[in-house]
């Protein structure tokens, strides 16, 4: 882990980088969460404001439905103007889950992330694990240089909305003081909040009917991990989206016991998405073993098919029987 000084002389060398060049596209991770959105669209903003003879972008492979409130990409560049533009990419751990297919491209690339740094990539690399989201980060990184970078209600607005969704609308043990202090000052620009949560939080009804019926089919292992597989035929029953099919981890997120509780959504590909979730338990290395990763209560993978599916689970209930064997404090 980095220390606070080193991070600091990160941010000025990341804040110097951008002032050299005149394109910048911004990115995130694939199937985008809020923090994805938020992080990408605050800093555009951010940038935006503080150099407006730039050509700064927002340039993504895919988007999310659930989060278009927040806006849209912008136009693509020209291959020529890909390769002489800097590239930042925020909250991806990982190069191949980057969102840009021209990434390759780049004359230069800045990564900004909170996940755990398995397989370091970028020219810059600035990763502070411990914290909350990456709105967090680029929240921070706006009000370490208040000569040059000013927050707005629309930036603040933008990187509010990631931190809810990444801190779990601030619940999360990620959240800290600095996390608080930092959307305290992002509150303090003035952002609708109520709108930011009925946006967030309301769900068509369809998918309040799925959310019923998916509740019945949770299940759990013999030492308690609860788990959910979202099929195809469900999916296609609840006319329902696979993203919206994907929040249904949150409906196992309070079920005494279950520290470890998982959601496996059937993809049109064939393949299976793993959310992985837990209370105490760090299941991020669990994530690893499948070729995914994530936080310490907040992971993912993809997986190939039902055997890879019931080896996750063999190995989930492995690890909440020895932990409870050795917390017995836990309710
Ligand atoms: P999700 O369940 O998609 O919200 O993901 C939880 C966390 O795990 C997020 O921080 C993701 O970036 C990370 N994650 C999800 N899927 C993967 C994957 N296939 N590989 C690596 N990290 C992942």
């Amino acid at each position: 882990m980095k220390s606070s000084e080193q991070n600091m002389i990160l941010q000025a060398r990341i804040l110097e980088t951008i002032k050299a060049f005149d394109r910048i596209v911004i990115c995130r991770h694939r199937r985008p969460d809020g923090d994805a959105y938020g992080s990408t669209f605050g800093l555009r903003e951010i940038l935006r404001d503080a150099f407006p003879a730039k050509d700064i972008r927002l340039i993504n492979d895919d988007h999310s439905d659930y989060l278009s409130f927040i806006g849209d990409d912008d136009l693509p560049f020209s291959d020529e103007e890909y390769r002489e533009s800097l590239f930042i990419v925020l909250d991806t751990g990982t190069k191949d889950r980057v969102s840009q297919k021209h990434l390759n491209d780049a004359k230069f690339l800045i990564k900004i992330d909170h996940h755990i740094d398995n397989l370091p990539y970028g020219d810059i690399s600035w990763v502070e694990d411990a914290r909350s989201s990456a709105c967090e980060m680029v929240a921070s990184f706006c009000l370490s240089f208040p000569e040059t970078l000013r927050l707005s209600p629309v930036s603040a607005s933008y990187l509010f909305t990631g931190m809810v969704t990444d801190t779990g609308r601030f619940r999360y043990e990620g959240t800290d003081g600095d996390t608080m202090r930092i959307a305290g000052a992002l509150m303090d620009q003035g952002i609708d909040r109520e709108m930011i949560f009925a946006n967030l939080y309301m769900d068509p009804y369809d998918v309040v009917v799925f959310s019923a019926n998916a509740m019945k089919n949770i299940r759990r292992t013999e030492n308690g991990v609860a788990y959910l597989h979202v099929t195809t035929g469900m999916i296609k029953k609840y006319g329902i989206t696979t993203e919206q099919a994907s929040a249904s981890v949150s409906l196992m997120d309070s079920i005494r016991g279950s520290f470890i509780y998982i959601a496996f959504i059937d993809y049109p590909d064939g393949t299976i998405r793993v959310r992985l979730r837990s209370r105490f338990i760090d299941i991020q290395k669990l994530a690893s073993k499948y070729h995914g990763g994530g936080h310490a209560n907040a992971s993912g993978a993809t997986l190939s098919g039902r055997k890879e599916m019931n080896a996750l689970l063999r190995d989930a209930d492995a690890i909440l029987k020895e932990a409870k064997q050795a917390h017995k404090e836990w309710i």
